[in-house]
């Protein structure tokens, strides 16, 4: 970790000393208003870094998500609180959870799962990075013999990735790494061959792909290249981040 990292991390610390003692409930949770919200908020970040609390997504979220930044008005005065943070999420994709399943049909009302996948908003959606829709697992594939790729392969080659980004960002100040990248560092360093740049034009027409997704996706397409240990950006790592991006009747 970097100074400016652990200086973060203890003023985040700081913040959720109230909760430190006990493990949180849903209840602390709950919205009432949105300057309570970001109290809340700011609370919830700082122990998902520590304890990896799994909260509900909610709108509040908009804000922190774009700026890395809470902002907490109160009558007398106004205070900003570090809060970037990594945001992992998962939902069922209908209340009772079978929508798309290939094996077991679902018995929701087609109303009722699109009011429930607009739960969360498009705004919420367009700010998260990557999107997987996680199908049912086979059987053969639950018992096989095949343990994958192991943790220790996947840290070293995450690792490194890492590193890459940091000698990348090292004159570029307040950034590092690629996910922090504004449009400016994107422009710089998420050039496209011709072939990359027409797939992604074709993608940005074809999904109805936001500027912001647009910019997400040369993000998304550098982290893959750069996990793959290639310096360009390939066709092969854009059509990967483009398979990120959410689609189906939440879009
Ligand atoms: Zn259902």
């Amino acid at each position: 970790m970097t100074v400016e990292s652990r200086l973060l991390l203890a003023a985040r610390m700081s913040l959720s000393y109230r909760c430190r003692d006990r493990r949180p409930t849903q209840s602390q949770f709950r919205s009432v208003g949105i300057s309570f919200a970001s109290v809340e908020l700011s609370d919830s970040i700082s122990i998902t870094v520590l304890n990896r609390l799994f909260v509900r997504v909610s709108e509040v979220m908009r804000q922190p998500m774009e700026d890395g930044v809470v902002t907490i008005a109160r009558a007398r005065e106004t205070l900003s609180f570090p809060a970037k943070f990594m945001l992992i999420a998962a939902r069922n994709p209908c209340p009772c959870g079978y929508y798309g399943d290939a094996t077991r049909p679902c018995s929701c009302a087609e109303a009722t799962v699109t009011r429930y996948q607009k739960r969360l908003s498009g705004p919420i959606l367009d700010r998260i990075d990557m999107h997987l829709a996680i199908p049912r697992v086979d059987f053969e594939q639950l018992t096989g013999d095949d343990p994958g790729e192991s943790s220790t392969a996947v840290r070293a080659r995450v690792t490194s990735a890492r590193e890459r980004q940091w000698q990348r960002f090292v004159e570029v100040h307040g950034i590092t790494s690629n996910a922090e990248m504004r449009v400016p560092e994107v422009r710089t360093f998420c050039e496209l061959e011709a072939s990359g740049a027409a797939l992604v034009r074709n993608a940005v027409e074809r999904l109805g792909l936001s500027a912001r997704a647009y910019h997400r996706v040369l993000r998304v397409a550098r982290t893959i290249a750069d996990l793959a240990g290639e310096y360009q950006i390939q066709r092969m790592h854009l059509a990967e981040a483009i398979q990120y991006q959410p689609r189906g009747p939440e879009r």
